[in-house]
């Protein structure tokens, strides 16, 4: 299956779906493409943005850069997610008490008054941390913490 992005003489863009580039080629000799908009038949293959970059062309650079400019903000979407995760479990790591396994009872207990309010961090059980939340106690899970504190200590 082909996708291809087409467009109809009055500038209409819309997507096609063929078997083939032939395919389309083909239906589109028989005027059997036609646009959804407006039903024009004169439909050509609009030149996609890889296409123009691989053609070399630099007769086009305004073009070109607004290219750069995406592969750019992609590259800093992909990275800025885990980067904030890491500065959080940093932070996270830095200002809070292991209590390993008895993290449920400890922050359970802060919540009831038992034990002096502070920062833990700890592991627990999918079980434990719907009994926090249905106690109205605020849990805040990672789910890879094993794998960050492997990376961060
Ligand atoms: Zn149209």
């Amino acid at each position: 299956m082909k996708v291809l992005d087409l467009q109809c003489a009055l500038g209409h863009v819309f997507e096609g779906w063929f078997a083939s580039e032939a395919d389309f080629v083909d239906q589109n000799h028989r005027s059997l493409v036609q646009c959804p908009l407006c039903g024009d038949p004169s439909i050509v293959k609009k030149l996609s943005a890889p296409r123009l970059s691989l053609s070399g062309n630099r007769s086009n650079p305004v073009e070109r850069e607004d290219e750069g400019q995406d592969a750019v903000n992609m590259a800093i979407n992909k990275i800025e997610p885990a980067d904030a995760l890491i500065a959080m479990a940093r932070r996270i790591l830095s200002e809070t008490t292991d209590v390993g396994d008895q993290f449920a009872e400890e922050a359970r207990k802060m919540h009831y008054g038992e034990r002096k309010m502070q920062g833990i961090r700890g592991t627990a059980t999918p079980d434990e941390t719907h009994a926090l939340a249905e106690e109205g106690i605020e849990v805040l899970s990672f789910p890879s913490s094993q794998s960050l504190k492997g990376t961060l200590q």
